[in-house]
């Protein structure tokens, strides 16, 4: 049975792809603020050591997939954007990857956005902050920010972290792929269509596929992404996004 760490399992994407391993036959080790297997705040250094630690010893050492889902959305503070959806997201990622080495055709997925892909907001001080692995300079870049920059720069600096650890991983034998779920109806969307200031912009954005995509649908790209099916897919940003990515910038490719 395969082992595998979900976090943000307690609610929207992360419980529609716990779910979905479990109905595969899977052991989930589910991390959360709450309502999980392992109770942890990721956005304290702390709260991830621990996640880590409590994972490894669940697993006796031994995984054989991660899914790095926990996120706050651009309604929440900057700083703890920052912390949980860039650092806490590579903590979890890095923590265990040991313990993926060591399992059977490992994997791993990363939850980016396709906010990733909307480039002129990216703060690219911050950006270069992450990918240097500095969280106090790039919390202290956000402060007066709004969350929405901080989320948009966040996700795309997770992004760019999975593909730069391609060549380190592959070595290792283990697959990491990100996937940039477009507009997904989960509790994260509900609370910013009941803001009109976040509501209006996911209303004008294009999505040529016409429609929310489910949490569901987010769950079956994970377990593609986690499976034999995509054995030889390695160090991409999956845009699950009913083609908007396509549709904003249609020769990035
Ligand atoms: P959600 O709010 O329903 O779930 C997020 C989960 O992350 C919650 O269970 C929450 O408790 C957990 N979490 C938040 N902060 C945490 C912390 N400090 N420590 C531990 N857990 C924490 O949101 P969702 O829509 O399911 O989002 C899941 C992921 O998908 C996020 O990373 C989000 O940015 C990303 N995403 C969502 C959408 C969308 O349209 N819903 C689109 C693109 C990307």
């Amino acid at each position: 049975m395969k082992n595998v760490v979900v976090t943000g399992s307690a609610s929207g994407l992360g419980a529609a792809i716990a779910g979905r391993l479990l109905q595969q036959g899977a052991r989930v080790i589910g991390i959360d603020r709450h309502d999980a297997e392992i109770a942890a705040d990721l956005s304290q250094a702390t709260g991830r050591d621990e996640a880590v630690e409590h994972a490894l010893s669940l697993a006796d050492g031994v995984l054989d997939g991660v899914v790095s889902c926990a996120g706050l959305g651009p309604y929440d503070e900057s700083q703890a954007i920052m912390s949980v959806n860039y650092f806490g997201a590579v903590a979890i990622l890095d923590g265990l990857k040991d313990a993926l080495s060591r399992g059977h055709n490992p994997a791993a997925v990363a939850i980016s956005s396709l906010a990733a892909a909307v480039k002129p907001m990216v703060v690219s001080e911050c950006l270069a902050a992450c990918l240097d692995d500095d969280e106090a300079k790039a919390r202290e870049i956000m402060k007066e920010q709004d969350g929405n920059p901080a989320y948009i720069t966040a996700k795309r600096a997770l992004a760019q972290a999975v593909r730069r650890r391609a060549t380190e991983w592959g070595q290792l034998g283990i697959r990491l792929n990100a996937v940039g779920p477009g507009t997904m109806q989960t509790p994260m969307l509900d609370r910013l269509m009941s803001e009109e200031k976040h509501a209006a912009g996911i209303r004008s954005l294009p999505v040529p596929l016409n429609r929310v995509g489910s949490a569901d649908a987010i769950a079956g790209t994970v377990c593609f992404l986690l499976g034999p099916d995509a054995s030889y897919v390695h160090g991409v940003m999956l845009y699950a996004d009913g083609g908007s990515q396509a549709f904003l910038a249609p020769d990035d490719i």
